[in-house]
């Protein structure tokens, strides 16, 4: 049974005060990308995880592997725990890893759906979103894909209207951040001083339906762009050298550091990616365009 998954961004992150249980409360509206990866769950007597693509050779395949914890808690969920479920897990990854573009919630989202499907289980998705957001704040809205605003850690989910299909160039830095690293600088940033927060995400929402891509990009905010930007101060440039390829505007995507920069249409995001490969800012620079829906079956028994 093979999944393909989309990756997410942030087109707002207000990222609050820490809780009592160490995580902060955010208010975010997440775009489902068509930067993906794909999964693939089979029945085997040889169960484990491997994977290809990006990050390969970085990614543990062990019990770490979030699509493994996926594999656990489906299995645990219909009672299947006992030995080691037999599974075998193949990521083909397109998604930077470490990149603030959710990668592994993504590969545990397109697991729970494999699985539902391989082990025919009378399932649905508002269920799979239960198991999912203990595995993690970004699993439930892999699950879902589309636009959508999400509150508490980011797994509290209500759907965005959007009119528009909207162009996307992502730019993949030479190596990943770490997203605890991330929120331990901005916290750092405001105990010395008080960087300026994003205000609410009601104009990005009003923009998502109005479907202007040029409005949308005035009000593209993240408030862990300064964290990230002060661990990684080379994004500056990368941010610069894609407005100036011709973006409407470029943010970093999540704890990043990977950017995000949103061009008026599919010819122009071409254009800028062409320029921003050649300005020699990052490692590899793609074309994508949200929303796209969340993870599905591709291929396999119950393929479409
Ligand atoms: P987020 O934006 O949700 O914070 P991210 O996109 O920054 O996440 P991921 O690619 O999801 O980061 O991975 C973060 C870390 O998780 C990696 O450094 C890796 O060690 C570990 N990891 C576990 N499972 C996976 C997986 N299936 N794919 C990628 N990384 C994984």
């Amino acid at each position: 049974m093979t999944v393909r998954v989309p990756s997410k961004i942030n087109l707002h992150l207000s990222v609050g005060d820490v809780r009592d249980d160490g995580f902060h409360e955010l208010v975010t509206v997440f775009q489902a990308l068509s930067l993906t990866d794909e999964v693939t769950v089979a029945a085997t007597d040889d169960p484990g995880v491997e994977v290809y693509g990006e990050g390969e050779g970085t990614v543990p395949t062990g019990a770490n592997n979030l699509a493994w914890r996926a594999v656990q808690a489906l299995a645990a969920h219909v009672g299947k725990s006992g030995d080691d479920p037999k599974v075998r897990v193949v990521l083909r990854k397109g998604i930077p890893v470490a990149g603030g573009m959710a990668g592994g919630s993504a590969d545990a989202a397109a697991t729970l759906v494999g699985l539902a499907a391989l082990w025919k289980l009378d399932i649905g998705r508002d269920e799979l979103a239960t198991i999912a957001a203990k595995l993690g704040s970004d699993v439930p809205f892999a699950l879902y894909g589309g636009t959508a605003l999400g509150t508490g850690r980011g797994e509290r989910l209500v759907p965005v209207l959007t009119r528009h299909t909207f162009h996307w160039v992502i730019a993949f830095d030479q190596k990943g951040l770490s997203t605890p690293r991330v929120y331990g600088e901005i916290d750092r940033l405001r105990a010395e001083g008080d960087p300026p927060r994003i205000g609410s995400h009601a104009p990005v929402v009003e923009a998502l339906s109005s479907g202007d891509p040029r409005q949308l990009a005035l009000l593209l905010g993240n408030d862990l762009q300064a964290a990230a930007v002060s661990l990684r101060p080379g994004l500056r440039r990368t941010l610069r050298a894609g407005v100036n390829a011709g973006a409407l505007s470029g943010i970093v995507s999540g704890s990043g550091p990977t950017c995000a920069f949103l061009c008026s249409d599919a010819q122009s995001a071409l254009e800028v990616a062409a320029e921003l490969s050649g300005a020699g800012v990052c490692r590899t620079v793609r074309v994508a365009h949200g929303p796209v829906p969340g993870a599905r079956v591709i291929g396999g028994d119950d393929a479409p």
